[in-house]
C-alpha cells in the first residue's frame, strides 16, 4: 500500500512544476507561436515593438531563456544580464534614439509594474522622458 502511494506521490506533477513547464509569453514569441515585430535577435536574446507603447519609439529585449525577474536572477545569469544591456544600447542605435537619448526599464515585481513574470528590459526613445517616473 506505502509503495502505490509513493508511486502516485512520484507521478504527481505539483503546480508549480506545469508553471515552469508552460512557457512564458515571450518564450511563445521567440518560438513564432505568437506573432511580434522583431527587431534583433542572436542566440541568447530577442527584442521585439512592444504590443502596447508608452512612447514614440518602445521596444523590449528580453533572454531567450527566461529569467522569471531581476530579483530572481543569479550569478550564472550574468553573462546573458550584461549581453542584454550591451544589446538593448544597439537597439535603441538602431531605432534612431542614440543622439536624442533614451530610456532603459525594468520591472520587477507588483510595485515596479512587472505583468509579464519573464525578465526583460523597455527601450524607450522618441520622446522627453521625467523623472521621477509615474
Ligand atoms: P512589464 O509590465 O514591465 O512586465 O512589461 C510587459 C510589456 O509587454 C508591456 O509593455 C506590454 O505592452 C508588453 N506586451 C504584452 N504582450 C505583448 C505582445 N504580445 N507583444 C509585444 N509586447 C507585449
Amino acid at each position: 500500500m506505502q509503495a502505490g502511494f509513493d508511486l502516485i506521490r512520484d507521478k504527481f506533477i505539483d503546480s508549480r512544476q506545469i508553471i515552469a513547464m508552460s512557457k512564458t509569453l515571450f518564450e511563445k514569441i521567440a518560438a513564432r507561436e505568437i506573432p511580434a515585430t522583431i527587431v534583433y535577435e542572436d542566440d541568447l536574446v530577442i527584442s521585439i515593438k512592444d504590443i502596447n507603447p508608452q512612447a514614440p519609439a518602445h521596444a523590449l529585449i528580453f533572454p531567450k531563456r527566461p529569467i522569471v525577474r531581476i530579483a530572481e536572477a543569479k550569478e550564472a545569469d550574468q553573462k546573458v544580464l550584461g549581453h542584454l544591456l550591451l544589446k538593448a544600447a544597439e537597439v535603441a542605435e538602431k531605432l534612431g534614439l542614440t543622439r536624442e537619448g533614451f530610456r532603459l526599464v525594468i520591472n520587477n515585481g507588483p510595485n515596479g509594474g512587472e505583468t509579464v513574470p519573464h525578465l526583460h528590459c523597455h527601450i524607450l526613445g522618441g520622446r522627453h522622458m521625467q523623472w521621477p517616473p509615474g
